[in-house]
């Protein structure tokens, strides 16, 4: 292993995922690679996903977008979606970057500064960012993508889906011949009526299920393992770690595993929280450190360097984010800079 602790990145997994999803919505697929593509690596990301003919992209801030048109150079198109904050025009022009623009101050921010090719996000409900329907600006030159998101995509029996489609509908509609990019991961999966001419996938792209949990239409692509640095008998009635989270009821044998929270292993992954080591899944005992986590291996054949998977093929993403009480989108922008990450595909 060439690292203590290594995210392993299956690229092919992410051009399957892009393609199912492709299929699935029946529009072509504009990656979002926003937060460092949710951990993973927006260059190597994006890189592959151009190669694989995606030729639009979303990030959140300015300087994700600059570092994405370093990594991807001239060609496709990246849209920010903070939209065109004050003083930061030139730098977007710079890079060639299109503000997503919410608010008349943006649209005035990037007309003082000459405009260009831009977007525009209507809020249909979800009251984050965005123009309401009614002060929507009127179509201008430059305007060439008009989106919404969702809500509440991983719920398909929630309501207010159609209601915000149908709020997006006609919100778009006084825009002809901009393209309309609705669908999130999860709004994908919702029905033909929620792709429009665009879909704006992240977690899907990376292993998360639409819903929240794992959906074998999506391919895991994120692999977090971690080197075993000891291996130790605890007799019973010892404990293990900080404050003494875990007390062994009979003997264990305990594996201290190098990740913790700093390399994304959360706190809350104890008590509930799992790790595939030995070919079995074990419990992660006591607290999480800042630099190792112990997995209770009794009975098992596990060694000094050996790996221990905290999520990947053997432990899914969405259900070890469930064992941590979170979301799969939390757990892998969790994971912490000094997690190498190795590419494969
Ligand atoms: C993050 C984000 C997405 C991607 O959402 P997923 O649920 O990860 O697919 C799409 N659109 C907007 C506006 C976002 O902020």
């Amino acid at each position: 292993m060439s690292a203590p602790a290594t995210l392993n990145v299956d690229l092919d997994a992410l051009v399957a995922n892009f393609r199912a999803l492709e299929a699935v919505g029946g529009v072509p697929v504009h990656p979002v690679v926003k937060a460092d593509a949710y951990g993973l690596g927006a260059e190597a990301c994006a890189r592959r996903l151009a190669a694989e003919g995606a030729r639009t992209f979303f990030v959140a801030r300015t300087s994700e977008g600059e570092h994405l048109r370093t990594g991807l150079g001239a060609g496709p198109a990246i849209y920010v979606l903070d939209g065109c904050l004050a003083g930061r025009a030139g730098r977007l022009r710079e890079a060639d970057l299109r503000p997503v623009l919410n608010t008349d101050a943006q649209m005035a921010e990037w007309r003082a500064a000459g405009g260009g090719a831009c977007g525009v996000q209507i809020d249909t409900g979800m009251n984050r960012l965005g123009f309401r329907p009614e002060a929507a600006p009127e179509p201008f030159e430059g305007l060439d993508l008009v989106l919404s998101h969702l809500a509440c995509a991983d719920d398909p029996a929630e309501p207010m889906n159609a209601r915000q489609r149908d709020a997006f509908a006609a919100a778009a509609a006084r825009y002809p011949g901009t393209v309309r990019s609705f669908a999130n991961s999860g709004g994908i999966f919702l029905g033909g009526d929620y792709g429009f001419d665009a879909s704006r996938p992240g977690i899907c792209l990376y292993g998360g299920g639409p819903e929240g949990r794992p959906d074998d239409r999506i391919r895991p692509v994120a692999t977090l393992t971690a080197e075993v640095l000891q291996v130790r008998d605890v007799p019973a009635g010892e404990s293990v770690g900080y404050s003494r989270g875990f007390v062994a009821a009979a003997p264990r044998r305990i594996a201290t595993v190098a990740a913790g929270y700093a390399d994304g292993v959360l706190r809350s992954y104890s008590p509930r929280g799992l790790a595939f080591a030995g070919g079995a899944l074990c419990p992660i005992v006591g607290r999480v450190s800042m630099d190792v986590c112990a997995v209770d291996v009794t009975g098992l054949d596990v060694a000094v360097g050996d790996a221990a998977e905290l999520f990947g093929p053997n432990r899914l993403l969405d259900d070890a984010a469930a064992g941590a009480g979170t979301v799969a989108w939390e757990l892998l922008t969790s994971v912490g800079p000094r997690v190498t990450r190795v590419y494969a595909g």
